[in-house]
């Protein structure tokens, strides 16, 4: 697989791509400026570990064995301080509830999203100020998981996984690529941005596979992108279908289709995967 995150050059885009649509889709456009400036964040914290002595690549075990926590601590005040300055409540109380913790207290939700990053999703009970303090570890992370990932020997999955090969944690989009006559589908993991292929009736929830119980709606509004739910475990999950355009970010274009998640959310679909603006 070629289509891996590539750097400096990926953050560029998903800042230029986040930019762009909130120019066109007002209704999306206060998340996509809030991803942008996250983004913007999260490209300075991988320059900074592109900067320090490189490590070996890995080719064994998960990529979630390889946390280095006290390495990483020292970015994470920075990281709240600017996170800080941009983000609404309950996130932006977080920040500083956080960075009023000391060690080993700060670190918790880091620790605590790695080992379970599906733990961002939260569930009804879980409490507000727990889940901002997971989405910041989270928002953290993303930058170093790709780190890890992009100095990852790859290999090809057995199968086609419903979770990432590399990390363990759930995709956060699909992706449908242009292939001979038709097209194929992919996933992108929600912590590394690792892609991966995938079936294209398949649920990454349950498994379902009998086409009658999988379907697929998009809209006027952003028709490049589809909600592929499932009626067994009624969950759902975007996918940005470049077959329709080649010009999409799809962890970008993902946000910019808010107006999928409403509708979703109305016919009692839950989301496989919430993103990094709380939806
Ligand atoms: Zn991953
Ligand atoms: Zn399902």
């Amino acid at each position: 697989m070629n289509r891996q995150p590539g750097g400096k050059s990926a953050w560029d885009a998903r800042i230029r791509q986040a930019t762009e649509l909130a120019s066109i889709h007002p209704f999306a456009a206060e998340g996509l400026r809030f991803y942008a400036q996250i983004a913007m964040l999260e490209q300075k914290i991988y320059m900074e570990l592109e900067q320090t002595p490189a490590r070996p690549r890995s080719s064994d075990g998960m990529l979630r064995d390889q946390l280095n926590v006290s390495a990483l601590l020292p970015k994470f005040s920075p990281f709240l301080t600017g996170v800080g300055h941009i983000a609404p409540p309950p996130l932006a109380q977080a920040t500083r509830s956080l960075a009023e913790k000391s060690f080993p207290s700060r670190s918790r939700p880091i620790e605590d999203v790695w080992e379970s990053p599906e733990a961002v999703n939260g569930n009804d009970e879980t409490e507000e100020g727990l889940l901002a303090e997971r989405c910041l570890a989270w928002l953290f992370l993303q930058p170093y998981a790709e780190y890890l990932a992009a100095r990852q020997t790859r290999f090809l999955p057995d199968g086609t996984p419903s979770r990432c090969p590399l990390c363990g944690s759930n995709p956060i989009v699909g992706v449908l690529r242009p292939e001979g006559d038709g097209a194929s589908k992919s996933l992108i993991c929600m912590l590394c941005a690792h892609e991966w292929p995938f079936r294209r009736i398949y649920c990454p929830s349950c498994g379902e596979e009998r086409e009658t119980n999988m379907a697929f709606y998009s809209g006027p509004e952003i028709p490049h992108v589809r909600v592929d739910v499932c009626d067994t475990c009624r969950t759902y999950l975007k996918s940005v279908d470049l077959t329709k355009t080649g010009i999409a970010v799809p962890i970008v274009d993902e946000l910019a289709a808010l107006v999928l998640d409403l509708w979703a959310r109305e016919q009692g679909y839950r989301k496989l995967q919430m993103n990094v603006v709380g939806i």
